[in-house]
């Protein structure tokens, strides 16, 4: 993380925002805006606005957090996190090292996967700018 932008993300995010994609934290589980958004079109980072998910690749796990079973491809970037005695695959936006969420391998369509992800580190970008 680059030095003295913590003030930068601070001015810039929501406190939970800032809490979840800067210090790691994990919103309550089933509070997120997006965790029945099934509108078509992309996710992007809260921070650097790049895109993470596509809503075609979003399932609903019943973990209370927005799922993926697939993130846009060199988006994400893997870290072992062993913290609160698990062994974890933490889940950071490549551009801006943002805290996303983690990624676990039980997921259960085919890819396996089950990306779980703070719906207040991501944006949402509807496809058809028409629908509310
Ligand atoms: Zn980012």
């Amino acid at each position: 993380m680059t030095k003295g932008g913590d003030d930068k993300w601070k001015a810039s995010l929501s406190e939970l925002a800032y809490k979840v994609c800067r210090l790691g934290h994990t919103e309550p589980a089933y509070s997120g805006a997006l965790l029945h958004n099934h509108r078509c079109g992309f996710y992007h980072c809260i921070c650097c606005n790049q895109r993470l998910f596509d809503s075609n690749t979003k399932f609903d796990s019943g973990c209370g957090w927005p799922s993926f079973d697939a993130a846009i491809e060199g988006t994400v970037r893997y870290v072992a996190d062993k913290s609160h005695g698990m062994v974890r695959t933490e889940i950071r936006c490549v551009q801006c090292d943002s805290h996303l969420g983690h990624v676990f391998d039980d997921g259960p369509t085919s890819t396996g996967q089950r990306y779980c992800v703070n719906s207040v580190s991501m944006q949402f970008d509807g496809a058809s700018p028409s629908d509310q």
